[in-house]
């Protein structure tokens, strides 16, 4: 299948996911293409919310943003990206994103060989066109787009990724540090994250009055002070659970940018979540995690790495895979304080995390 312009390919683009979850565990794969492509200019094809999560990273040559709602809204917008594009002279392109769009784009693009999932009635674009593997033969998600650069040919049959690194510059700690430090959070403390929201839909999203009682008892455990992460979207979550707790919990759903989102992150203790991006982004960062789970399943979405742990109550409808629940939330009604807390305690033994907090 690998056609010449791949032995020796000076020139790649990629179309990134569209959610940050996604391309987080979209990451191992794009390593692997560096890995194989050494010499290769590799170029990102990433929408703006996402793009940040690719700075700083080895695999990544450049990128280019594509904006749908600035510079590339409309037929117009669209084209011009286009035009981009095929003045890139692009050797191949990888499409990690699925929809028929990106496909489209690239074959408009003029770009020779264009590879990605046999999804959304595409594949009369590709030239690769990669049958999509069952979920029990790809297993996590971060595999699913290792799969896609194997079965083209282009890569050995890949191991599951135990741990996935997100790195972050000097100048990006210093400015969360700085940050917290104006905020009245200076010197060593433990800074518990919860991430409340999911960007998914209501269905991955715990209970908010559980995760104001939570909040409260970890607190107590040890001396924490807390930090509400989220999107804008997000935020009428994050002061539902302040207004809900006896400590007041640092707001900062909505305020940052991703790459501040993540320079704050890495400067917690322990992070308790939803299935979502914040999730990927902690695991990534290196921070324990306690990751709720619901409707979802964590062997296909769980977060990587031996610092993270799963909460997760078994119920038979589970995982339905839906944005909103049908029924009466059994997944989620069904996941205690309790459970959580134990599971933060023990977490925090296990990787060696005390309660600290200047005198
Ligand atoms: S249908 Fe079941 S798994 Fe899905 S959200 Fe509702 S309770 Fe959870």
């Amino acid at each position: 299948m690998e056609s010449h312009a791949l032995t020796h390919p000076r020139k790649i683009m990629v179309r990134a996911t569209n959610w940050i979850g996604d391309g987080v565990m979209s990451l191992p794969a794009l390593q692997a293409l560096r890995a194989r492509f050494p010499s290769a200019e590799i170029v990102l094809v990433a929408k703006p919310w996402v793009s940040e999560l690719y700075w700083r990273l080895p695999a990544v040559s450049r990128q280019i943003v594509y904006s749908p709602d600035g510079e590339h809204r409309g037929a117009k917008g669209f084209w011009r990206l286009v035009s981009t594009l095929r003045s890139e002279r692009f050797d191949a392109a990888v499409l990690f994103q699925n929809a028929f769009h990106a496909a489209w784009m690239a074959w408009r693009a003029g770009i020779p060989v264009r590879i990605g999932y046999a999804r959304d009635g595409r594949s009369g674009l590709l030239t690769n066109a990669v049958e999509t593997p069952l979920p029990a033969e790809y297993g996590h998600q971060t595999n699913y787009y290792l799969q896609l650069l194997f079965r083209a040919g282009l890569i050995p049959p890949p191991q599951p990724a135990d741990e996935i690194r997100l790195v972050l510059a000097e100048a990006e700690m210093d400015w969360a540090a700085k940050h917290l430090r104006k905020q009245g959070l200076q010197g060593p403390r433990f800074l518990l994250g919860l991430n409340p929201g999911a960007s998914f839909g209501p269905a991955k999203r715990w209970l908010l009055h559980r995760y104001a009682l939570l909040a409260d008892r970890l607190v107590g455990a040890f001396h924490a002070d807390v930090l509400i992460f989220g999107s804008r979207a997000e935020r009428a979550l994050a002061e539902e659970i302040a207004r809900s707790m006896k400590h007041t919990p640092l707001i900062l759903a909505g305020e940052t940018s991703l790459r501040q989102l993540m320079a704050l992150l890495a400067q917690c203790r322990l992070l308790v979540t939803n299935d979502s991006g914040p999730m990927h982004l902690a695991a990534a960062l290196g921070l324990p995690v306690v990751a709720i789970f619901g409707s979802t399943d964590e062997r296909a979405t769980g977060p990587v790495g031996a610092r993270t742990r799963i909460v997760k109550r078994p119920v038979a409808c589970s995982p339905c895979g839906l944005r909103e629940c049908p029924i009466d939330f059994r997944c989620m009604q069904a996941v205690t304080v309790d459970d959580v807390y134990m599971t933060a305690l023990r977490l925090a033994k296990e990787v060696g995390i005390t309660h600290e907090r200047p005198a």
